[in-house]
């Protein structure tokens, strides 16, 4: 069996990586656009990972877990969040 040919073709390359570069640009975009709504800090699972605390924290009453973040990701979060207090849990 004949090798296929392995020659570099650069603008080919090029071509392929303007195309990944517009997809992972489009991702950051729309990752930069969505941390200004929200938190950082919330998890998949709305609850909140943040280590100081914010006042948007609703402890539940269950040992060990994570407080439910009752911020909405429709306003600036960053009011409520109170870094110079560590949070204790
Ligand atoms: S409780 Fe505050 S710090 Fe935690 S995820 Fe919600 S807004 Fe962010």
């Amino acid at each position: 069996m004949k090798p296929k040919d392995q020659s570099f073709d650069a603008n080919k390359a090029k071509k392929s990586l303007d195309t990944l570069f517009g997809i992972f640009a489009d991702i950051s975009n729309n990752a930069d656009e969505l941390l200004k709504s929200r938190c950082p800090y919330k998890n998949a699972k709305s609850r909140c990972t943040a280590k100081f605390e914010c006042k948007n924290q609703h402890y539940v009453n269950q040992f060990g877990a994570l407080p439910v973040c009752t911020g909405s990701d429709f306003l600036d979060y960053r009011s409520a969040w109170q870094t110079d207090k560590k949070r204790t849990y």
